[in-house]
């Protein structure tokens, strides 16, 4: 996954404090200034021609980079864990710290999330594949997948894995919920 992508991104990771469910969110949402309505503006932190929205107040503020500085990633970002509620900053540690992670010989597959990890468990699963059911986002990782995993007795246990790890979560198996609908015959 591109750096760039995780801006408003939320992963599921293993919580820092308990090893439970948590979310881990970027701690900062930039939007033009001349986009958001004014209603709106008294919320937010002025940056340039940004608008910045602290979405985590008593967690961590916006510091503004040196002058001239553009905002960089850091990994920085703020856990709420559904396990022991906790909601502290994290630096987040990608891909070891994703909840989701499976080996199956030798290769490791990780899911940014649950409904990433049912996207994965419908096109492993799935008699006949096709990458691009599930929107743009998981196009290109799906098709990117190892042969060495997509094939018999390596695939069937993957999907196993996916299930058995959805479940111990209590989470549903499907269905994927960015899946298009199957076409009219
Ligand atoms: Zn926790």
């Amino acid at each position: 996954m591109l750096l760039s992508t995780f801006y408003d991104a939320q992963l599921e990771i293993r919580c820092p404090c308990c090893g439970g469910r948590a979310l881990w969110e970027e701690p900062f949402a930039f939007r033009s200034a001349k986009k958001v309505p004014e209603a709106e503006r008294a919320r937010m932190v002025r940056w340039g021609g940004w608008l910045v929205l602290e979405k985590f107040p008593s967690v961590i503020r916006w510091t503004p980079p040196r002058h001239g500085a553009g905002y960089w990633y850091h990994g920085m970002g703020v856990v709420r864990c559904w396990t022991c509620y906790a909601v502290v900053l994290h630096c987040l540690r990608w891909p070891e710290d994703a909840l989701f992670q499976w080996s199956v010989r030798g290769v490791t597959l990780y899911a940014w999330d649950a409904e990433h990890a049912r996207v994965l468990l419908h096109y492993i699963g799935a008699t006949l594949r096709d990458p691009t059911l599930y929107g743009e986002w998981y196009r290109k990782g799906l098709q990117r997948l190892p042969t060495g995993v997509m094939k018999g007795h390596a695939r069937e246990r993957l999907a196993g894995q996916i299930a058995a790890t959805l479940r111990a979560h209590g989470l549903p198996l499907g269905p994927p919920p960015r899946a298009s609908p199957a076409p009219a015959k």
